[in-house]
């Protein structure tokens, strides 16, 4: 199947119901609704001489010209580039220029960022360009801007213009370039989220990304009666797969909370819209959890929902289930380069398995841990995790380099994750291999102690990571944000440790933070406070 298949099968069926709900935007469609302006845009990006397998970036927080944006294209066979909302003006002309997008679809501002005005400084051609016309110096391949809205702006076409800009000729052509779609065609470059470094450009098909979403809400027995509160960001694959995609397959509702992330927003959502599904990075779910307005909000709505995207701490989990009201909630491992859920834990899972693991492999996907001379370890014993199948990327786009070293001859994709599989088959994803450290000879996996510090008390968020050491090498540091209106010394966290973890193990420098570095999609960027640790050491 491909995604306009997928989706034309669920208007069919439930055409009158409820898809998607912006409450921030105070826009909601129905199925019918919905299928009806993804064909308008769609016709609208053919007449601007758009064509198949043309690349067009999409530049935005969570709005509904992005879910429209990304089934219009698919249904004409546009390849999707999801540009990260956080990105500005020197990331945005790399990735344009990177993958050659023919087309930009922007919001007009999003925060404190101005985005039209990024984008005119970036290609000032648009002043006197007219619309699909463009040529730029600075991004050559680049000849329409669409602006989110209605407004107008010299240069570029307003999104409700391009949903008027197709005439019945057009019109036609849609369905009929719809029927040369071939699902193990590139539908999407999605970026990964930059946690290590550099984002890279993953290149996915129809076959990978809905197969995976069909997987992912399957196992959390989504059905059209369900509606699923998506606060992450839908640049992400979390968001666009997981949620809309996994939504599409299902019939169920999609209610995006607001345009970022916040807790207020989310919960007044969940309690508004009566959303039974929740997804969200550890620490959304944790911000929720310890918002003064929590013990107010009505989540009772609440059932299922996935956490994924960083390590999901034991206690956080066990909150989830008992606070949130989730008792189905389950947890997912995955990464961009795999459509992204290969690991994922099930209702039927013992609870203690379902909130200490990322469960089992998912249906249809291999999975090997090798050490660091590619031999499969013993079960139970830690190494690099692969796996193989349907979900793995064609590869990093343009960059052949990069693909072979992350995809083996034999198509496994090696993941730069540190795992043990138990005799049973559930995961514990222990690390990356890159954050793993090794203390006078002793290797320490930063994750076993941020599991031990979560358990005390005033901790709400922990970061444990390495900085080199003059005598060991390397030692460990410890970024900590306290819960509200806690106050702790560092050595009450090591003297926690102490006689508790194994002495190495202790870290050496205790740091308390009012927030941590994070990516957009919600991870630690532990590169960022080890280079600030640096510094500050000297
Ligand atoms: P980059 O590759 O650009 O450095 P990234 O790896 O964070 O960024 P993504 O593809 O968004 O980009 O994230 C995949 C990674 O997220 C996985 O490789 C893994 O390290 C981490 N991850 C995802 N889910 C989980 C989970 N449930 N538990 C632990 N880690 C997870
Ligand atoms: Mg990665």
């Amino acid at each position: 199947q491909t995604i306009p298949q997928a989706l034309a099968q669920t208007v069919a069926r439930l055409g009158y119901r409820q898809a998607a709900i912006f409450c921030e935007a105070g826009r909601r469609y129905t199925w019918s609704e919905f299928a009806r302006e993804v064909d308008a845009v769609a016709a609208g990006l053919l007449a601007l001489g758009l064509e198949k397998g043309d690349r067009i970036g999409i530049w935005s927080p969570n709005r509904p010209e992005w879910l429209v944006t990304q089934f219009a294209t698919a249904r004409v066979g546009l390849v999707l580039v999801t540009i990260n909302p956080a990105y500005r003006l020197s990331e945005l002309e790399y990735v344009l220029n990177k993958v050659g997008c023919k087309a930009l679809v922007t919001a007009a501002r999003f925060k404190s960022s101005d985005y039209l005005e990024m984008i005119r400084s970036l290609a000032p051609e648009l002043e006197t360009a007219e619309p699909g016309r463009l040529q730029a110096r600075r991004v050559p391949s680049l000849r329409a801007v669409i602006r989110m809205g209605a407004e107008k702006s010299p240069g570029m076409l307003s999104f409700d213009d391009l949903a008027h800009l197709a005439g019945p000729a057009q019109m036609r052509r849609v369905d009929a370039v719809s029927a040369t779609l071939d699902p193990d065609e590139a539908i999407n470059i999605q970026f990964t989220s930059g946690t290590t470094g550099a984002p890279k450009g993953a290149t996915l098909t129809h076959a990978n990304i809905l197969n995976n979403a069909d997987m992912v809400t399957r196992t959390i027995r989504l059905t059209e009666a369900d509606r699923l509160c998506i606060p992450v960001p839908l640049y992400h694959c979390f968001g666009m797969v997981m949620g809309t995609l996994g939504c599409v397959t299902k019939g169920a509702a999609m209610v995006f909370p607001g345009e970022g992330f916040d807790a207020t927003s989310a919960l007044k959502a969940v309690a508004g819209e009566r959303c039974t599904g929740f997804y969200g990075v550890p620490t959304m779910f944790v911000a929720m959890l310890d918002h003064p307005d929590f013990r107010r909000s009505d989540v009772t709505s609440l059932r299922t929902g996935i956490m994924a995207g960083a390590p999901c701490p034991i206690e956080v989990m066990k909150r989830v289930v008992s606070d949130l009201h989730m008792p189905e909630v389950t947890i997912a491992y995955g990464m961009t380069e795999t459509s992204p859920v290969s690991f994922q834990s099930h209702v039927d899972d013992p609870l203690e398995k379902r909130v200490s693991t990322v469960g089992r492999i998912h249906p249809h996907v291999e999975v090997k841990v090798i050490d660091e001379t590619g031999q499969t370890v013993p079960v139970g014993v830690s190494g690099e995790l692969c796996t193989r199948g349907y979900s793995v990327m064609k590869g990093y786009w343009d960059d052949a380099d990069k693909t072979a070293e992350a995809i083996d001859a034999d198509g496994w994709m090696h993941t730069g994750d540190l795992a043990t599989i138990d005799g049973d088959g559930y995961c514990n994803i222990v690390g990356r291999v890159k954050d793993m450290v090794i203390r006078g000879g002793e290797n320490v996996y930063p994750r076993e102690v941020e599991e031990f510090l979560y358990r005390h008390p005033k901790v709400a968020q922990v970061q444990v990571f390495g900085v080199p050491d003059e005598r060991y090498g390397e030692e460990l540091a410890a970024w900590i944000v306290l819960h509200p209106h806690e106050e702790a010394t560092e050595e009450e966290i090591r003297a926690f440790c102490r006689g508790q973890i194994a002495h190495y193990k202790v870290p050496r420098h205790v740091r308390f933070k009012d927030a941590l570095p994070m990516t957009v999609t919600g991870k630690p960027q532990k590169f960022i406070m080890r280079d600030e640790m640096v510094a500050e050491l000297g």
